[in-house]
């Protein structure tokens, strides 16, 4: 903690005549106090106090200024070996050492990295996914980084309801989520109160340790997490569970007693609720961090998080799959489109190397998608006038939509509907399947524009892996497998339906990939699988040495060239939290500053 102290020069002096009154008012910048050897410095302009000099006056000036500014904050420490200056327990001991400046968090921060922050984890899963076993490895592995663990689940923010009907008590929470968030106009609500019950157990902590992380089940809405991120930065992560839908259904129905049709509707309503208020867990799940499948294997699931951990805590020698790899340059692609909706990545590879990269944009003659091109006399750089969406200032795929909706209830009109049930019908047909329909956008999905991409410069595609951001729809998905590539990885919760349907003879889904297919019969199948590992999004914090949002990685000692070590207890956080502002920490950065140009004058 950073001592202050923003009354007047006049103030400090009257609050500290009980240790004497030896200014030094000559120095620029600051005011200095000196004290049985100790030396107290206060910057004026920030108001900040730091102490310097020998023991036992500094030791005496960290005990004895807090208690004299602010009686009511702080207690004087007794301190009777204060008087051999050269007893290293005493500086050790000293209960204010954490208040000093040396130790502040702010100075760690800036100059070590911090390993005592605290942790936010957030789960978002299916209904149906049994995350307990999840919430449980992570919560043994953190005890083994020193961390205590407090859990927190998102339904106790809700008012209770008492029911021995799995259904009834699901749906209830489910709906009661849904109200709160219409009510309050705001689809992160939840986690208002999430945020509550973080600082109440944190006050409820009686011990010093400052290494909490709070574990939150589960997030359901993409706005909760935005809200969360706002909160926590990037000391929040977010860890996406993945659990097939025959295994969700088995949960439901045989460990929680739902009828078949029951737990079908839960699947439903959690997926995507088609108002703004409702559960999205398909949308909140692409925001994830981390990736995971939890299935038969309880070992595979315990390694994976270990690693994230372990990356999260900067071990600097854990480096990216293929997988993760390629996923993220599929990211990476995706940020070239300018398609009005979203934004989709996709790569192909062939033996662990890319070969090809697409996104979802408008098509150009001659080849490709278009560029925004710089004009060479103006420097300028700009779209073409037809090669985006927006300089027609239409999506073309809504708009025909919304046209065949149009002639339906133009259709209807002449056969003397009433203008009352038309309004009816024309609400019905909005929410209708007609929405989802893609074929009429001028843009060319990522996953065909990375297949083209090879056929423009004559590469092959078979026995290609392509890596998409998204679940291709059916309509690429019947191209990808025509075009022979032989293994599909995407993000997605909920595979939709139609793709795998209408192909169920051409794909196999890995996750139920199993031992009863002959290996013959596989290989005549293409296999969808679920994306694992370390999403785009954190991709640079966590593997890059230097290009992180937090602190730096050190793999070897310069001098040596030997490797260093790794330590689980002293790894500092890579993204840490840190609980001052910046402000606090501009003015540590200040005084750091300041303390070396004192030292120099
Ligand atoms: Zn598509």
């Amino acid at each position: 903690m950073v001592l202050k102290f923003s009354g007047s020069f006049e103030d400090l002096q009257q609050k500290l005549v009980s240790l004497g009154r030896d200014w030094d008012t000559n120095q620029p910048n600051k005011k200095v106090f000196k004290y049985n050897q100790g030396v107290m410095n206060w910057f004026e302009s920030t108001g900040t106090i730091s102490f310097q000099g020998k023991n036992p006056g500094k030791l005496e000036l960290e005990n004895k200024v807090p208690y004299l500014l602010y009686p009511q904050e702080f207690t004087l420490k007794e301190q009777e070996k204060v008087d051999d200056p050269n007893s290293l327990e005493n500086i050790d001991s000293n209960t204010m050492s954490s208040k000093s400046a040396d130790t502040s968090l702010e100075r760690k921060y800036l100059t070590t990295g911090i390993n005592e922050g605290e942790l936010v984890i957030g789960i978002v899963s299916a209904v149906g996914t049994d995350d307990s076993k999840v919430i449980e490895t992570l919560s043994n592995r953190l005890e083994r980084f020193g961390y205590n663990v407090k859990k927190i689940k998102v339904s106790e923010s809700l008012s209770k309801k008492i029911t021995k009907n799995e259904f009834e008590r699901i749906k209830y929470y489910m709906q009661e989520g849904d109200r709160l968030r219409l009510e309050s106009n705001n689809n992160g609500i939840l986690m208002t109160s999430v945020a509550s019950k973080i600082k109440e157990l944190r006050e409820l902590d009686e011990c010093e340790n400052k290494k909490n992380v709070y574990i939150i089940s589960s997030l359901k809405h993409p706005d909760e997490v935005g809200l969360l991120r706002k909160i926590y930065s990037d000391g929040f992560y977010l860890i996406g569970i993945h659990t097939d839908e025959r295994r969700r259904h088995q949960y439901l129905t045989v460990e929680k007693g739902i009828s078949q049709e029951n737990a079908k509707e839960l699947i439903k309503i959690d997926e995507d609720e088609s108002v703004p208020h409702g559960q999205k867990t398909r949308d909140t799940y692409h925001l994830s961090d981390f990736f995971l499948n939890v299935g038969n294997r309880d070992d595979q699931m315990k390694n994976h998080l270990q690693r994230f951990l372990e990356l999260i805590f900067s071990n600097p020698y854990l480096n990216p799959t293929f997988d993760e790899f390629a996923m993220f340059m599929a990211f990476n692609s995706s940020v070239r489109s300018g398609d009005l909706s979203r934004q989709v990545g996709a790569v192909i590879s062939k033996n662990k190397q890319i070969i090809a990269t697409g996104a979802n944009d408008v098509p150009q003659s001659g080849g490709g998608l278009y560029w925004a091109e710089v004009d060479e006399d103006s420097g300028e750089i700009k779209d073409s006038p037809d090669g985006k969406d927006y300089t027609r200032e239409v999506d073309s795929n809504k708009k025909t939509q919304r046209e065949i909706i149009t002639d339906i209830v133009d259709n209807l009109r002449k056969n003397d509907f009433s203008e009352e049930d038309l309004e009816k019908i024309e609400k019905v047909l909005q929410k209708s399947k007609i929405s989802d329909l893609t074929e009429f956008g001028r843009v060319v999905h990522a996953e065909m524009e990375a297949l083209l991409s090879c056929s423009r410069v004559g590469m092959p595609t078979i026995g290609t892996t392509l890596y998409c951001t998204t679940f291709p729809c059916h309509n690429c998905t019947k191209h990808i497998i025509a075009s022979g590539v032989k293994r599909v990885v995407y993000v997605e919760p909920y595979p939709k339906s139609k793709a795998l349907d209408f192909h169920s003879e051409s794909i196999e889904p890995k996750s139920e990939n199993t031992n009863k297919r002959t290996n013959d019969d596989l290989n005549h199948r293409m296999i969808f699988e679920d994306f694992t590992g370390v999403g785009p999004r954190r991709f640079l914090d966590l593997f890059s040495m230097n290009l992180g949002r937090g602190s730096k990685l050190r793999r070897k000692d310069k001098t040596t060239g030997k490797t260093v070590d790794w330590d689980k207890k002293t790894a500092p956080i890579r993204t840490p939290l840190i609980s001052k502002s910046y402000l606090e920490i501009e003015n540590e950065a200040i005084n750091m500053w300041n303390e070396i140009e004192s030292k120099s004058n």
